[in-house]
């Protein structure tokens, strides 16, 4: 591992980087090496140096939360639906790539934070300049990725041409960055490089169009090299000299539809149809017989088909030698590229968020290092606009409702969510995570206010997916989600979590939820920020002796024997479930319903439910539930 770093990276030890030689990444890094320099057949060359990835640096979004939080794909596998598509308004490939890198490694650096910020405020009130430079972003290329392929000797022309476009944009891009002179972009436009001896070169050097391929010839542009120049018009000379001969076997043989042509595997060649052979001269070689003609050659002819071929074999050589001088003009310039590229990144981002913020309402949230969490009118991102898309035509019936939320880890510390399926529980405690995650990349976020302490790590376990392709049943997917979570957690952190222990029996489960909420809650002074939604409303009791934790619900209000979901968080716990009314409207048969109801009755005046009393679930051994009812008897649980 070590060695293959270091032969890469053209070094004697690893010190320099900060890295001992037994360093345990090493061991990774080695391979993927391996591996690139297998499928470039070369060692890679656009390698510059390695870092330690330390975690303490940003901040931490496990595998499974980015799954259940939607960040990069949907639930249903698609771009669609994501948070990042929700929030995507780059322009360039480059920005694109940057959003997604901080959207996977979210900061935990306030200053750098503050100046992401600082600078998507000052594009969103200067709406004019920021929408110009976003046009002009549209026309840079990906000068990153041209510079990797460039190193490691997969060259191009058009991409050479890319360097040349994108530095075309450069002065431009620099002259509207003027009037952002003072704010935070000030740091950005300091690191855009217009390095104009190579725009200039590049410039005069290639043509306006060019190929993709080196072979194909004809990319450097006419009056840039004398040699070249003189060898194309050798070239134009030669297909003078073609068509006069053309018309001087015309002449000496009378036949008026004689035609030099040119073939990939014959060459240049004279052609004679059937009705004139006759006159064929003694000198034509035959060389091709076709079904209405004949295809002859001259000695002539071939003479100066040699000359032709060596004159493009020549001025394509001379092309090659010419490229590779570009190519390595532009790699002298390396970093300067390579900076002036994360920069026009960043500005494309910075201008996308800005966009972002202007359409959707967003509010710049007040950032700092203590342990609160507070959020005024908060709104999902990726819901908000799937409601406002879906409803445009329904004047605003569908409108998102906006709520509030605020935790600390120190008194309101765990906040327990009650209501029907169906309310809004799983939305508004992914809201919360994602207007968290959307403060620590630099963003505004969806909320008229925000006041958001730095967390370390977001854990998220929502709902039960399955996992079965891997192995794994729901219920030890969500365990395993689980123990990841009450093992890693920190008081800095926030977890979201949604019907935990739904997966198995329901006493099971009740337990499991109930245990797990005790935990984060065990530490006497403050633990990690908690949304928990369930549906076991006997957990509800637990405000009684966790101090931090509080009960809240999502209101509905009850029409006669319907529910009209109004998706508004309220303090205090839900009075009841409401799963028959909402399995009314999932649209189960009305005798199904009515059953229910009278089992739901008898059941309750049994006090079937669980009762607590204590810090520990009731665990009145009652395994069998037995329902008395006018015809039969039926367990309710199993045996
Ligand atoms: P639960 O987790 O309580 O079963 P969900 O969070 O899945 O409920 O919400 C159900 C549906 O209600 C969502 O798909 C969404 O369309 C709608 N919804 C949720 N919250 C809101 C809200 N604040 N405003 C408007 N519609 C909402």
């Amino acid at each position: 591992g070590a060695q293959s770093v270091m032969d890469t990276l053209g070094v004697i030890n690893l010190e320099g980087f900060g890295l001992e030689k037994d360093h345990p990444a090493l061991g990774c890094a080695g391979a993927l090496l391996y591996y690139v320099s297998e499928n470039l057949r070369a060692k890679p060359e656009n390698l510059s140096g390695i870092n330690e990835y330390r975690s303490a640096a940003a901040l931490l979004v496990d595998p499974a939360t980015l799954r259940n939080l939607e960040v990069f794909r949907s639930t249903r596998g698609t771009r669609q639906g994501s948070l990042l598509e929700a929030i995507n308004h780059t322009v360039s490939a480059s920005g694109a790539r940057l959003l997604e890198q901080w959207l996977i490694a979210p900061e935990r650096n306030l200053a750098e934070l503050q100046r992401r910020q600082n600078s998507v405020g000052a594009l969103i009130e200067a709406p004019l300049a920021s929408s110009e430079l976003q046009d002009l972003l549209k026309t840079i290329r990906d000068v990153t990725r041209i510079l990797g392929r460039m190193q490691n000797r997969l060259r191009n022309p058009r991409e050479v041409g890319g360097i040349k476009d994108t530095l075309n944009q450069l002065p431009a891009i620099l002259e509207t960055l003027k009037q952002f002179d003072g704010t935070d972009l000030d740091s950005v436009a300091e690191k855009l490089h217009s390095i104009p001896h190579l725009a200039e070169l590049l410039n005069r050097a290639l043509r306006e169009e060019l190929p993709n391929n080196l072979t194909d010839g004809g990319y450097i542009a006419e009056g840039y090299d004398e040699t070249l120049d003189g060898m194309l018009s050798l070239t134009s000379g030669n297909k003078i000299w073609l068509s006069d001969l053309e018309s001087q076997e015309r002449e000496r043989t009378g036949i008026k539809n004689l035609k030099i042509k040119y073939n990939g595997a014959f060459g240049y060649f004279i052609e004679i149809t059937k009705s004139n052979l006759s006159n064929v001269p003694d000198d034509y070689i035959r060389k091709q017989t076709m079904v209405n003609c004949e295809r002859y050659v001259t000695e002539g002819l071939k003479q100066k088909e040699k000359e032709i071929f060596h004159a493009e074999e020549n001025s394509k050589r001379r092309e090659e030698e010419l490229f590779a001088g570009l190519v390595e003009a532009v790699l002298e310039e390396t970093k300067a590229l390579r900076e002036t590229a994360s920069a026009l990144a960043e500005i494309d981002v910075f201008c996308g968020w800005a966009e972002l913020a202007r359409l959707w309402d967003y509010c710049k949230p007040e950032l700092s290092e203590d342990d609160t969490l507070d959020i005024v009118q908060g709104r999902h991102p990726v819901v908000e606009q799937m409601l406002k898309k879906a409803g445009s035509g329904l004047a605003g019936s569908h409108a998102f409702v906006p709520n509030d939320v605020n935790l600390s880890s120190q008194d309101s510390q765990i906040h327990l969510l009650t209501g029907p399926n169906m309310a809004g529980k799983s939305t508004f405690i992914r809201q919360i995570a994602l207007i968290t995650l959307l403060a620590q990349v630099g963003s505004f976020v969806p909320a008229s206010e925000a006041r958001i302490g730095l967390v370390d790590r977001i854990f998220s376990r929502v709902g039960a997916s399955d996992d079965l392709a891997r192995g794994n049943s729901t219920f030890m997917v969500e365990m395993n989600e689980t123990a990841n979570i009450l093992n890693n957690a920190t008081e800095k952190s926030l977890i979201i979590l949604d019907e935990i222990g739904r997966g198995t029996s329901t006493y099971d489960g009740l337990s499991i939820a109930w245990s797990v909420v005790e935990h984060l809650h065990a530490n006497p002074v403050a633990g990690p920020k908690t949304l928990f939604a369930t549906h076991y409303q006997e957990l509800t009791q637990l405000d009684k002796h966790l101090p931090r934790l509080h009960n809240f619900s999502v209101a509905v209000k009850e029409w006669n024997d319907d529910i009209v979901f109004v998706r508004q968080v309220v303090e205090g716990a839900a009075d009841r479930s409401y799963g028959i009314q909402v399995a009314r409207l999932a649209g189960l048969p009305a005798p199904v319903i009515t059953r229910a109801k009278e089992i739901l009755e008898r059941l309750e005046s049994e006090d079937a439910s669980v009762t607590v009393s204590s810090p520990t679930p009731v665990a009145k051994p009652r395994k069998k539930i037995k329902v008395k009812t006018d015809d039969a008897q039926f367990d309710l649980f199993g045996g």
